[in-house]
């Protein structure tokens, strides 16, 4: 087995498979499937992963292995392998699979450098670039306006040269111990000879005659009250020493969490919780659907099916949406299960998911609460995967590889024979239609532990509002509900829902939403061509003087920013202090969780922000939650609309009165009859999944078809419309008979720092062939993606639509 095969670190389908290379004799002993390699490749030396070692290769001529960068497989077996599926399934390449499965410190950074090898004349924006240098950093270059196709040319003709230097960032911690460098009763004798004046020092080495044991040096210092001259002094003499030893980055003091104990189930937890665990037992994959009202008790069922896959020597996985990973929802597994428990969070610094991993890694914890890429836990005895408010949508990656966690789960559970519990609320709609196909096993929690009912849910009629003289964005209603909980002070969490950059129009005075008749999606108002246009099909109409519904001239384009309602809600009650959370407020760093622990804190009166307020959050002070304007989620051009409202509405309604007080919310809507607020008002999932099921079937949307989006882009937009439009006729030449293709149309952001994205769907109930078509298709264009900076992307299961 001398011959490894190796997937170089080189983004472009033309270079997407693997590379043979001699495995040099000092690595023989040591190199194993899973670790990184430095190869030559070409002209340069870039990383690759290994992923078998062979014993023959198909080509002569192999170059060596030059360096190995791991001493442990950092992928194991089974991980190589659901990379290979990813790459496959979400028609990604192989080398981005691998690295969405590692921590970002472990994806090695290259310096690229170019170096000019000739006298002769370059081109003109060359010569301006190199400017009498021979060497100059790459990272100008792609500053500097200089195109690749040119560098790709001198290159060619051997004018220039890339070198890469490959630097490894893994980036590890030490800290310094100190311990006795003699036996104790050599100490003894010391310490007996000492003088007296030396009584720091005495004090010290008493100590470590009783506690041999290494500790930190800055333990030492700051128990002993004592500097570090002191230390040196016996270091000199020789009776202690000093070692550096690696350390974790813990990014949570694991002591701060006070333990907690099983709770005794309750009858439906019950019910829920014994096939997992019998599926535990017997190592035996199936999915559960976990359907389960907001505080019935679904974490508890989580942790006591953790408890047996520990008990059992296996390890867990659960993933919770990045919002929804707050310290509380930490300390419900630390609480738990205590150090046995790593998290992996993006809030946290490179080197702390690293060491987090780590951990995992070296099989020192057995559980991992983390956002979505924590699916790829280097766990090699799972016993259960959990998905927490598994309707999400950031478990979807919007960047290639275009993946769902759900899918990474169910492959991994496959594999390990083990449990998937999908838990939510209010399950996508595809779970649950997968539930009732009986595909996923389902079990049901109607009730809270605690029997409270749900928060009363009022729906106010804007329309009413505007018609009694009211135009502001508050009802009376609400306004009088703020002022009646603010003067008892409690609390209000106030809803904005605006989201992207769609806009639509509605109609102040009826409610009336201009949609595309094809598409059953509202459409998207342009105001530089003063049209209304549906993304999914090109449909186009000019923008309506008056409303086609009731004649009012008071239908126009709808969205508000949090800060216009900010200064609104300011001038409309003057004593209420207002906490704002949204994307500008929550850029920096920290900053989300700083702005909830003010409000925890009852630093506020009213938490006003976007749907990342909706999530996780659990307040005993909030007793009333407001919607301000539940159609603005509504009306996005995205079939799913209806769906995440509901979606939204039964997650925010979860968020009043959850302890004593009780909770009220009020949601404000132009449109009350509309079957997802109408029932999300009366927490009727049910209803709700049956109704927009047949929307769905009707319009042929997913799960009764499934989609395909591909999207293009380019600076030039006859080359965007025009590669979009051969994509779409090479479609139609080879799709099944009942297979649709819409588009091409103009993305719904149809400019992009200055590139013009067109993109087609396809809808099909059976395809087969689809992928390796698409990959067929997508290839015809490698010269255009290669020269002329064409980008074409394709999402196996699309969810952002707009
Ligand atoms: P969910 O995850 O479904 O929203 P939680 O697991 O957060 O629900 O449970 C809601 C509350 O009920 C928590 O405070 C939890 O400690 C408590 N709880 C859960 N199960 C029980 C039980 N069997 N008996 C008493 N309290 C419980
Ligand atoms: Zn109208
Ligand atoms: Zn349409």
């Amino acid at each position: 087995m001398t011959i490894a095969k190796v997937i170089v670190d080189v983004p472009a389908s033309s270079i997407n498979q693997t590379f043979d290379y001699i495995i040099p004799e000092r690595f023989q002993d040591i190199l194993q499937p899973g670790m990184r390699v430095i190869v030559p490749f070409g002209p340069r030396k870039i990383m690759g992963y290994v992923v078998a070692r062979v014993s023959e290769s198909s080509f002569n001529r192999l170059k060596e292995i030059i360096d190995i960068l791991d001493l442990t497989p950092i992928l194991t077996p089974e991980l190589l392998d659901l990379g290979k599926w990813l790459a496959e399934k979400t028609l990604s390449l192989y080398i981005t699979a691998f690295q969405a499965m590692l921590p970002q410190v472990l994806k090695a950074n290259y310096k690229k450098e170019l170096e000019r090898l000739t006298d002769a004349p370059l081109s003109e924006k060359l010569e301006i670039f190199f400017a009498g240098r021979d060497f100059a950093s790459y990272e100008e270059l792609e500053n500097g306006g200089v195109s690749f196709y040119h560098v790709q040319k001198a290159i060619q003709a051997g004018d220039i040269a890339v070198h890469y230097l490959v630097k490894s960032r893994v980036t590890k911690k030490y800290t310094t111990f100190l311990k006795p460098a003699r036996d104790g009763h050599l100490l003894e004798e010391a310490l007996q000879d000492m003088s007296n004046k030396a009584k720091k020092q005495q004090e010290i080495l008493a100590f470590f005659i009783e506690h041999p044991e290494e500790i930190e040096l800055n333990s030492v210092i700051k128990q002993f009250e004592t500097t570090r001259s002191v230390i040196n002094a016996l270091l000199n003499k020789g009776f202690l020493t000093l070692l550096k030893k690696e350390v974790y980055r813990n990014p949570y003091d694991d002591d701060q969490f006070e333990q907690t104990n099983p709770l005794e189930l309750t009858e439906q937890q019950q019910a829920a919780i014994e096939p997992v665990k019998q599926h535990i037992k017997d190592n035996v994959h199936d999915v559960f659907l976990l359907h389960g009202v907001t505080g019935s008790g679904k974490t508890e069922i989580y942790l006591q099916a953790i408890q047996d896959v520990i008990d059992k020597g296996e390890e867990a996985i659960v993933l919770v949406p990045e919002i929804s990973l707050t310290p509380q929802m930490v300390r419900r597994f630390k609480g738990r299960f205590g150090s046995n428990v790593a998290v992996m969070h993006s809030a946290l610094s490179h080197g702390e998911r690293y060491d987090e991993w780590r951990r995992i890694h070296r099989k020192e914890v057995q559980v991992v609460v983390g956002a979505r890429s924590a699916v790829f836990a280097p766990f090699e005895n799972l016993g259960i995967i959990i998905i927490d408010e598994e309707h999400e949508n950031s478990y979807k990656q919007e960047d290639s590889p275009r993946y769902h966690a759900r899918d990474v789960a169910i492959q991994r559970g496959e594999y390990h024979r083990c449990p998937v519990i999908l838990g939510s609320a209010t399950p996508a709609l595809e779970s649950y239609a997968r539930a009732q196909k009986g595909v996923y096993k389902l079990s049901t929690l109607t009730k809270r532990t605690n029997e409270k009912a749900m928060p009363e849910v009022n729906i106010v009629d804007m329309r009413d509002e505007l018609h009694a003289g009211n135009r502001s964005m508050f009802s009376r209603s609400l306004k009088d509900n703020i002022a009646k909980r603010i003067s008892r002070g409690e609390q209000v969490v106030l809803l904005l829902n605006r989201r992207g950059y769609s806009t639509f129009v509605m109609c102040r005075e009826c409610g009336h939403v201009q949609e595309c008749p094809h598409c059953d999606i509202a459409l998207t108002f342009h105001k530089h061509s003063n049209q209304l246009k549906c993304h999914y099909c090109a449909y186009e109409e000019p923008m309506p003087m008056d409303c086609p519904s009731c004649s009012s001239d008071l239908i126009r384009f709808f969205g508000t920013g949090t800060q216009r309602i900010e200064e609104a809600l300011t001038q409309l009650i003057p004593e209420a202090r207002v906490l704002r959370m949204d994307v500008d407020t929550t850029r920096r760093k920290g900053a989300h969780e700083k702005l909830l622990n003010q409000f925890a804190e009852k630093q506020a009166d009213i938490l006003l922000g976007t749907q990342m307020i909706a999530k996780g959050l659990d307040f005993e002070n909030v007793t009333l939650v407001g919607v301000l304007t539940a159609d603005s989620m509504l009306n996005l051009p995205d079939f799913r609309s209806s769906e995440k409202t509901f979606q939204l509405l039964t997650q925010v309604s979860g968020r009043a009165g959850r302890h004593d007080l009780p909770g009220e919310v009020i949601v404000q809507t132009y449109t009350p009859e509309h079957y997802s607020i109408e029932l999300a008002g009366h927490y009727n999932f049910l209803q709700f999944y049956q109704q927009e099921m047949q929307v769905r079937k009707q319009f042929q949307y997913p799960p009764y078809v499934y989609l395909a989006l591909i999207t293009v882009s380019h600076q030039n937009h006859v080359k965007a419309v025009q590669s979009t439009q051969k994509i779409v006729k090479s479609l139609w030449k080879h799709v099944q008979q009942d297979t649709v293709i819409l588009g091409p149309t103009p993305s719904p952001i149809s400019r992009i720092k200055d590139r013009y994205r067109y993109q087609c769907m396809v809808k099909y109930k059976q395809e087969p062939g689809l992928r390796t078509l698409l990959s067929k298709i997508i290839r015809q264009f490698d010269d255009d993606v290669r020269k002329d900076d064409l980008q074409i992307s394709v999402d196996m299961q699309p969810y952002q639509l707009m």
